[in-house]
């Protein structure tokens, strides 16, 4: 078990915060502030706890000096200090002699907001390089540090790992509560254990296909990645998505593990008919599960003890293509299937439809909810102290 954030004391103490705060900006506007309202546990606990808080956070990716002045974490701090009952201050530096007066001047229950920590990334890379002597300074401002960015913990960054190294550490209740969750439904031992995959492409979820697919007892592929399964078993796809490097991985899975995956049956097309998927012609591309294969996927689904899903059915961007992904996210909520679902594009598909209280967990990290389901350690949670 991983030390935690309630695993210290605080009293006084100068606490680095690795929080998630990379919120969307548009003209200076956040449009969505959900990122920030869900690292307020962590940072009020500290701040209950007497806690001197020192927040670092990344927003964006910094390639020029131009892309500073757009990602710069100011709008975020006018929202925490909307958000935080206690004094609020914000570094422009990410170091220096301000910094470190600003750093020194804290008072118990204080909170200081630290700029962009990727600005240390133009010219040289420092944050995401994870160099040991930025690493090093960051660590000498605190005395404890807290990893609550979980969206960022398949990185070795300075910003979190680095600074992790340096520090007695450990997890938030963001991170803790995204381990535990996953851990919990990866490991229990209910069946039939389905997983449902779509998304773009086939390419991305290689490592996860390969990973789940000995321990699961249904393999459901929809999406665009099916495409690239269907033509791997010879069925003309059209013009629909296909990742044509991917073909013969898709065959030889096929062939290992046809009795666990179930590939569709019918599509909807891109102008909206519904083909069996032996009659799709060269011209149509396919954009959506059809009836049928909702069907097959429902049953299925129905007598499923525990489900993971990763990835959309369907384009569900667009109203015309959104039916497979919503049918399947009904079933789950009808039959209260125990079921999480991960993926950035994923989780903004169960808000759009409208089930974002139906699962037993949505995983907020994208890349790193992929790689937790790779089976990979994520070196932002492998670098934290055993209890
Ligand atoms: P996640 O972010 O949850 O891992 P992906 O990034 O792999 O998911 O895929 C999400 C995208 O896949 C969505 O934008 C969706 O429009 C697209 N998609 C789903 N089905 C298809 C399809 N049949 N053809 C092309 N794109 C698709
Ligand atoms: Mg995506």
């Amino acid at each position: 078990m991983k030390k935690t954030i309630t695993d210290y004391n605080y009293n006084g103490k100068k606490v680095i915060i690795r929080c998630d705060l990379n919120v969307p900006i548009e003209n200076g506007i956040i449009t969505d502030d959900t990122r920030i309202k869900e690292s307020l546990k962590s940072i009020k606990y500290l701040i209950d706890n007497n806690a001197k808080t020192i927040i670092l956070s990344h927003l964006g990716k910094i390639k020029t000096q131009e892309d500073k002045s757009e990602n710069t974490l100011y709008p975020v701090y006018i929202k925490l200090r909307e958000y935080l009952n206690t004094n609020v201050y914000f570094s422009r530096e990410t170091r220096g002699e301000s910094l470190e007066e600003l750093v020194n001047n804290l008072k118990e229950k204080d909170v200081l907001l630290v700029e962009n920590t990727r600005f240390e990334d133009f010219p040289d890379k420092l944050e995401s390089n994870c160099d040991e002597k930025l690493s090093k300074y960051w660590a000498s401002l605190g005395d404890i540090f807290i990893n609550d960015a979980y969206g960022t913990c398949h990185r070795a960054h300075a910003s979190n790992v680095g600074i992790a190294k340096n520090l007695p550490n450990g997890i938030g209740f963001l991170v803790e509560k995204e381990i535990t969750k996953l851990d919990e439904i990866l490991n229990e031992d209910t069946h039939p254990y389905t997983v449902v995959m779509g998304g773009k492409k086939v390419s991305d979820k290689t490592l996860v296909i390969d990973n789940l697919i000995t321990k699961c007892d249904y393999l459901l592929l929809g999406g665009g990645m099916c495409f690239t399964f269907l033509k791997s078993q010879n069925y003309n796809v059209g013009k629909s998505i296909v990742d044509n490097d991917n073909l013969i991985y898709c065959k030889n899975l096929m062939n290992k593990y046809r009795d666990k995956i179930i590939l569709p049956v019918d599509i909807v097309t891109n102008n909206k008919n519904i083909r069996e998927i032996s009659s799709i012609s060269d011209n149509e591309i396919g954009f959506d599960i059809g009836p049928q294969t909702i069907e097959l996927f429902t049953d299925i689904l129905k007598k499923s003890k525990r489900v993971i899903i990763n990835g959309p059915m369907g384009v569900f961007e667009e109203e015309g293509f959104s039916n497979g992904t919503k049918k399947i996210y009904e079933i789950i909520k009808e039959k209260h299937i125990k079921t999480l679902i991960g993926g950035g594009d994923s989780a903004a598909s169960v808000n759009k439809l409208g089930f974002a209280n139906d699962f037993f967990h949505i995983s907020t990290g994208g890349g790193a909810t992929l790689e937790y389901l790779s089976g990979t350690i994520l070196p932002g949670i492998a670098v934290i102290e055993e209890k």
